[in-house]
Parts: C-alpha cells; structure tokens; sequence
C-alpha cells in the first residue's frame, strides 16, 4: 500500500509540526498554531514517493536519515517472541524455541533497520516518511550547525 509521502512540515515561525499529505498537498499551509502562512513547494519527486531531493518548506537539498524509533512496538515483538520460545522451550523443543527467538530480532532488525527510516531536512527538520529508497546520509553535527544557523538568518530567527 503505497500512500506517498508523508510530510511533518516544520512552521519557520513557531517550529509547530504539521502534516502534510505529498500527493494531496496544497500549494501553502496555515500553522495552526502561530497562523503564519507557510509555502509548500513539493517536488515530483517528493510527491511521486521516488526520493526527496528539496525540502519543501525551506528548499534546501540537504538531509540526514535517522531510526525513526518505536521503542514500544520493538520491545513488544521481542516480549511476545521470547514468551513464545519459552514454551516450546519448556516442551524440549529446542531449535523451534531458538528458531522463534532468531524471528522476533530479524523482525525487529527489519520494524527498525529499514522500514523505519525517516528522512529529516538539515535546515528547518521537517521529516519525511515514505517508501522512497533512502538516499541521505547519517546525521552529521558539523553541517547542522551550518545549515541551521544559515537558516535561522535567512528567515530572521538571529
Ligand atoms: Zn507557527
Ligand atoms: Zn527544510
């Protein structure tokens, strides 16, 4: 099920997180907080889910990937698995019990290595959620510090 990208626009004014719908998004946004009117300038390639090459908000074309973390989903996959395991353990069944075990962390290797990827513009960190292939690099501190304080000046924040 493909519902393209998922957009937590990030209001320059107020940093409020706002929700954006990729394939539905209209051409600006009101924050709902602050009331300032934000511009939204969505690729074709941010709104065809391939790959998100310029923010929308800010247009800048610098991003980092980080773990989108579920702690609680992870820690339940793993309960419910060693919970299993235990029984068929408890039976003598030994390679079924490890091969349970070996399922829930692959499980949760998968819930967190790959699927849960959200990609996060450097400048105004607005996110990106979608099943676009994951092109940006780790968080880096030395070019947020750049691109941030580079932001902030252009839209008047220092
Ligand atoms: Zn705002
Ligand atoms: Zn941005």
């Amino acid at each position: 099920m493909n519902q393209g990208v998922q957009i937590l626009a990030r209001c320059p004014k107020c940093d409020a997180a706002l929700p954006v719908d990729a394939p539905q998004a209209p051409a600006s946004i009101r924050c709902g907080r602050c009331g300032q009117d934000i511009a939204i300038a969505i690729t074709e390639s941010i709104r065809a889910d391939r790959a998100v090459d310029r923010c929308p908000v800010c247009q800048g074309t610098d991003f980092y990937t980080r773990k989108d973390f579920n702690p609680q989903l992870g820690l339940t996959v793993v309960i419910v698995g060693a919970l299993i395991s235990a029984v068929f353990y408890w039976f003598g069944r030994d390679l079924i019990a490890y091969g349970i075990l070996a399922g829930a962390a692959l499980i949760d290797l998968v819930v967190y290595g790959r699927l849960k990827e959200v990609t996060v513009c450097y400048r105004c960190h607005s996110e990106f959620r979608g099943s676009y292939e994951r092109t940006a690099p780790a968080f880096d501190l030395h070019t947020a510090d750049v691109l941030e304080v580079e932001y902030e000046r252009r839209i008047g924040r220092r």
